[in-house]
């Protein structure tokens, strides 16, 4: 019975591990994959929502957010041009629909910018 009883364990170990099932979610606009944990939210340079421009002119406005695990990151960590000193970026597209939804900024405290007018916020259970 030794087994059973490892098991046992590593079972109650991994339960522990689920993260609770999130009240909002954040949702690809395009085609409504589940990005993100609403509440996860991710505060930088003493804000969760920030507007920047890029080297071409072009306006960003963006929220954090700690994890984004329906997204996918594209490409090579770049250092050129990045909002927050200290961070490489990469694009970060939606995992399902492949459009660019925002970045993935990497350091010691990695977080998702994710652009405001690509993600809408719904409630789990208007989901289902
Ligand atoms: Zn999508």
């Amino acid at each position: 019975m030794p087994e059973l009883i490892a098991s046992k364990s590593r079972l109650e170990d991994l339960l522990e591990w689920i993260p609770p099932v999130p009240d909002n979610v954040v949702v690809c606009v395009r085609c409504s994959h589940v990005i993100a944990d609403a509440a996860d939210t991710h505060e930088i340079l003493g804000s969760v929502e920030h507007e920047f421009v890029n080297p071409y002119g072009v306006v960003h406005h963006f929220r954090c957010y700690g994890h984004a695990l329906g997204c996918a990151t594209k490409g090579r960590a770049h250092h050129a041009d990045t909002w927050f000193p200290g961070y490489r970026w990469k694009i970060a597209t939606c995992g399902n629909c492949d459009d660019h939804l925002g970045w993935f900024f990497e350091s010691s405290d990695s977080f998702y910018g994710l652009l405001t007018a690509k993600i809408v916020t719904q409630s789990l259970d208007a989901r289902q």
